[in-house]
Parts: structure tokens; C-alpha cells; sequence
């Protein structure tokens, strides 16, 4: 049925694939899948070939190494190797080509750059070495925020002098609006992203389906959980409707996470700020409080870099579901996972590192 993995029960996919097949019939529809982690099943359990081809599948921006400018790159460079602070970053980042140079790069030539998997280990690693500056790298929608607020908190409770946070924290509804505010793609439909959910609640898009008149379906990340959230979200583009919707009820609510909500409003503020290839976006950044400023690496450190984007490469447009990996005229050749031109072929969260790995 799909090129490559076994689903868990193929039956039932079968029987969605059909029941979708059925709701939509020839009409044209563009569903935009927000996540990352959703673009990484679709292409690894070749989704698109279940579905009718009038029933397009267009990637978004729900990628978090590939929507963090090249700038943060550059300036988390700059800090490894002009001021000699330990950088403890998720390992996704390590590759991704900063103007000169990746973190990989700069490690190949002295930098102390350390991949960690929690940003409490930046914590315990401050304690350690008392006398080295550490920084970590603060990357991500508001799935990861909530751990970056409390390795700040901690700091803070801690007292430690010798730790702060690199921010670039995105927020989903924002870049959402953007998207249909500008039109550049056709989006009759979002697959909305499970993990951001969780913890804002699906009430983040109520406006936004209101105001825009389009359907939103929050779905998971397993193949069947993205064709359950596909099947509702056919219905309801079918009948017109404009519909906030629930298919991954079992990590899911309407509410969110009220902890992490309060987590996030105490330590960070809204901004507008800066998304690859996006632009500056209206209130789609997070910084850090002025209480907590101390921890701010922007304001410990004064910090020198200038940045260009690498020639040739379409991330941007990818991004907004203007086109697809394949339009782009490197992918494949230039560009590939071994030796990436663009973030969208570093994280496996990437739509040209995804189409790269499985079409
Ligand atoms: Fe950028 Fe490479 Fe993707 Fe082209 S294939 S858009 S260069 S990441």
C-alpha cells in the first residue's frame, strides 16, 4: 500500500484513505501540514500516494531549524569563538550553514560546542565550571519553550552568573495568520501541529478559523493519526465550514497546558520577530523578560555579526507552501543532507531533507 513502512493496522488506513477519497471526490483541495514532525511522516510513509491526487499536501513552517535565521547562526558562532563561551545546543543545529561557518565548523576549529538533549544539562554543566561563560541555544516553537523558561527560572533561583539563553522562540498562530494573510499559497485547510497544541490549546486558532474562514484539524504524528486529522479535515472543507477541530483528543485539549502557559507569560514576552525566509511577522517571537534579563545572552554579550543567505536556495518559499523541495534547482545535487546549502536539508524535520531521504 505505501512504498516503505508497515502501517500498525493497514486495514484501518485503507479505510480511511477510501473514506477520504469518498468526502473530497474531484474537487481540488490544498491542506497545509504545520509540523515538521508531520512533513517527516508524510514523506516516510509516502502519504500523498494514498490520497486522491486532487488532494494536494503542502508543507509549512512548523520546522523549527529551518524557520531560525541565519543570523542566530552566526551570532551563536560568534560567541563560541570571539568570546569563548561553551555553547549547549540541540544537536539538529549543529549543521545548519551559518554565513561563514555551522557550529560544526567552528568546533572543527577550537570551539567548545556541546550537544545536549535537555536545557537543564546547560544547567548542571554552569554549575560544573563555575568559570566558564556557558550559553544555550534557545530555539523552537512553544513545544520547547516551557523547558527554556524553567533552565532560566532555575538560573535565576540558582543565582548563577555564568549562564544565559540565546533565544529564538517562534509562535505558531502568528505565522499562521501570516500565511493566509498573505495569500501567496492556496491553504483550504491546516493540519495544525500536536506537540505546539498541547501545550497552547487548539482555543490558539479559534480566531484564526473565525477571521479567515478555514478549517484547522490538530493531528498527530503517526500515519494514521495524520489521515484521521486529514479525513476530518476534508469534511469540513467539503461542507464549507470553518471548524477548530480535535483529532489527537488523547494529548490534545481545547485549554492547553495552563502550567506551561503561565511558565511562558512569566518569563517571556511577545515580539514581533524574524522567521527564515519568512520575514518579520507580527508578535510571532517570544523574548525574554526585562526580570530575567540577566540570562539574556543578547544583553550580556555585545554581539558583532553580519549575515547573508546562501545563493540559490528556496527555503523560504518551501516554508510558505509556495513550492517544493524539488523546484529547487540545488536540491539533490548541491544540496543534501551530507553536505546541506539551506536549514530545510539539516533537520529530519526539514521538507527538502524528508524528500530528499524518502521520495
Ligand atoms: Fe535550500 Fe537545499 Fe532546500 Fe534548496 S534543497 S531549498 S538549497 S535547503
Amino acid at each position: 500500500m505505501n512504498g516503505s513502512k508497515d502501517f500498525k493496522d493497514p486495514v484501518l488506513a485503507k479505510k480511511l484513505s477510501a473514506a477520504i477519497a469518498a468526502v473530497v471526490g474531484d474537487a481540488p483541495f490544498s491542506i497545509m501540514e504545520v509540523c515538521g514532525g508531520q512533513t517527516h511522516t508524510i514523506y516516510k510513509y509516502r502519504l500523498r500516494e494514498m490520497l486522491p491526487p486532487n488532494l494536494r499536501l503542502v508543507s509549512g513552517p512548523g520546522c523549527p531549524v529551518c524557520v531560525t535565521p541565519i543570523d542566530y547562526i552566526d551570532k551563536a558562532v560568534f560567541l563560541a569563538l570571539e568570546k569563548g563561551a561553551t555553547i549547549y545546543t540541540f544537536g539538529d543545529l549543529m549543521r545548519v550553514p551559518g554565513t561563514t561557518l555551522s557550529l560544526e565548523q567552528a568546533q572543527a576549529e577550537g570551539a567548545d560546542v556541546q550537544p545536549v538533549y535537555s536545557p537543564l544539562q546547560a544547567l548542571a554543566a554552569a554549575r560544573e565550571f563555575p568559570g566558564r561563560q556557558a550559553v544555550f541555544l534557545g530555539i523552537g516553537f512553544e513545544t520547547t519553550l516551557p523547558g527554556i523558561g524553567l533552565l532560566i527560572k532555575q538560573a535565576q533561583e540558582a543565582d548563577l552568573g555564568n549562564l544565559s539563553v540565546l533565544l529564538s522562540a517562534k509562535r505558531v498562530p502568528p505565522v499562521l495568520e501570516a500565511l493566509l494573510a498573505g495569500g501567496q499559497a492556496r491553504i483550504d485547510g491546516f493540519v495544525t501541529p500536536g506537540h505546539v497544541t498541547a501545550i497552547i490549546g487548539t482555543k490558539a486558532y479559534d480566531a484564526l478559523c473565525e477571521n479567515y474562514h478555514v478549517p484547522m484539524v490538530v493531528g498527530g504524528f503517526e500515519p494514521l493519526d495524520l489521515l484521521g486529522a486529514i479525513h476530518l479535515l476534508s469534511k469540513e472543507m467539503v461542507a464549507g465550514g470553518q471548524g477548530n477541530r480535535n483529532a489527537y483528543s488523547r494529548v490534545v485539549s481545547h485549554a492547553g497546558n495552563r502550567k506551561a502557559q503561565a511558565l511562558l507569560e512569566a518569563v517571556f514576552e511577545v515580539k514581533d520577530d524574524a522567521l527564515r525566509g519568512l520575514g518579520v511577522i507580527p508578535r510571532a517571537g517570544y523574548a525574554i523578560r526585562e526580570a530575567y534579563g540577566r540570562y539574556d545572552a543578547e544583553r550580556r554579550f555585545e554581539i558583532a555579526t553580519r549575515s547573508c543567505e546562501p545563493d540559490g536556495c528556496i527555503c523560504g518559499e518551501i516554508l510558505c507552501g509556495v513550492k517544493a523541495p524539488a523546484d529547487c534547482p540545488l536540491f539533490g545535487t548541491v544540496c543534501t543532507p551530507g553536505s546541506p546549502v539551506g536549514s530545510c536539508m539539516v533537520s529530519n524535520e526539514g521538507a527538502c531533507n524528508a524528500a530528499f531521504l524518502f521520495d
